[in-house]
């Protein structure tokens, strides 16, 4: 069967090599040797002050709700992964969903002032598909309101925006190192910041509220990071330039297979530069996304509807009608995309939806 998306595994021999020092020191989690080299290897590769691992993405952005002292309503975007939305709602606050940008699905700044009440402390958006947000005008706008701004950069590990890696922006950028992300530590994820006291009380909020001068401060959780996660990491974050690089050779095959074919590309943004972590189509309707679905799982091919269904459907948001981002939930797939993936597996895949549509 072809996935989606596959996990990337580094040569073993790399892993064994981290293995061998685990079983040296008999160190196997809190706040290990490990840990704080893929913490170190982290904020170098992305040019980051303060990057702190989790153990997952999720717990990361509940983290980063405390860290940042977020009570009240979150304006957060609809076309994401629901753990966007889930995990704010799971630390207490009321999720209001506003509407993307038609052009890059990315959160619609001017829906989300039309959204802000007095009760807002916070913007949550992600960068879908590792397309930038518009930070200049949310960032205006959350400053000009006193917000704090949280952006969603699960999918954003090695792209850039304006020179600058697009996992350092907003106030904190939380990151999942899940297995099927481009870069991954089995489980895992970060919160990426450049406030050295933020980063302090993530670091203690990961580890039960643990303080770094002894005791105990507020009430953590444990997301702490294990050595042999963090030498997951460390084997995997040097082969990241290859895998990128395999990754837009793959989507330029299907660039050109698919060329001339009547079907909505997502917009980028001047200045950013794309990690090729997906291979996001807009088909015309969701009977084409259902007719193509069809056609590739007789050929023994997953295609994903990522995301589906928009999150104005979940009981615990709070949303008017948001008509971008429904229409996109509808019509949006996600072809398979992974480093061991064939030009003639793209190729193929390319005249499949070349027929249905
Ligand atoms: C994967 C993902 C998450 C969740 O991360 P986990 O590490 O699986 O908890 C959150 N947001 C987005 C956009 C994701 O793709």
């Amino acid at each position: 069967m072809i996935p989606t998306s596959k996990p990337f595994l580094p040569p073993l021999a790399a892993y064994v090599g981290y293995l061998e020092g685990i079983w040296d020191r008999v160190w196997l989690t809190n706040n290990g040797p490990l840990l704080l080299e893929l913490e170190a290897a982290l904020a170098r590769f992305l040019g980051a002050r303060y990057v702190v691992v989790t153990a997952n993405g999720t717990l990361a952005l509940q983290i980063a709700m405390r860290a940042l002292d977020i009570q009240g309503e979150v304006i957060c975007t609809p076309f994401t992964f629901v753990a966007t939305a889930s995990a704010p709602a799971w630390e207490g606050a009321d999720v209001v969903l506003a509407d993307v940008e038609p052009g890059t699905l990315t959160l619609d700044a001017a829906a989300v002032a039309r959204a802000l009440t007095p009760a807002t402390r916070a913007i949550l958006a992600t960068h879908v598909y590792g397309v930038p947000c518009d930070d200049d005008a949310l960032a205006a706008l959350a400053s000009r309101k006193d917000l704090r701004l949280i952006y969603d950069a699960a999918h954003a590990f090695g792209a850039t925006y304006r020179g600058r890696s697009l996992c350092t922006f907003g106030d904190i950028s939380v990151l999942s190192f899940h297995a099927t992300k481009l870069f991954h530590t089995v489980e895992g994820g970060a919160l990426v910041t450049e406030d050295e006291s933020v980063a302090a009380r993530a670091r203690s909020l990961r580890n039960f509220g643990t303080l770094s001068t002894g005791g105990f401060g507020e009430p953590g959780t444990n997301a702490k990071c294990s050595e042999f996660h963090a030498a997951m990491g460390l084997a995997l974050l040097p082969q990241v330039p290859e895998l990128i690089a395999r990754r837009a050779a793959l989507s330029a095959e299907y660039d050109r297979a698919l060329m001339g074919l009547a079907v909505d590309r997502l917009q980028s943004r001047p200045g950013a530069v794309s990690n090729h972590a997906y291979y996001p189509l807009l088909l015309p309707n969701e009977r084409a996304v259902l007719r193509l679905q069809q056609a590739l799982s007789g050929q023994d091919v997953q295609l994903r509807r990522y995301f589906y269904p928009c999150l104005n459907t979940l009981p615990y948001a709070r949303a008017g009608a948001l008509p971008v981002a429904e229409a996109a939930s509808q019509r949006i797939v996600c072809l398979p995309l992974y480093p061991d993936l064939t030009p003639e597996q793209v190729r193929s895949i390319a005249g499949t939806v070349r027929q249905v549509m």
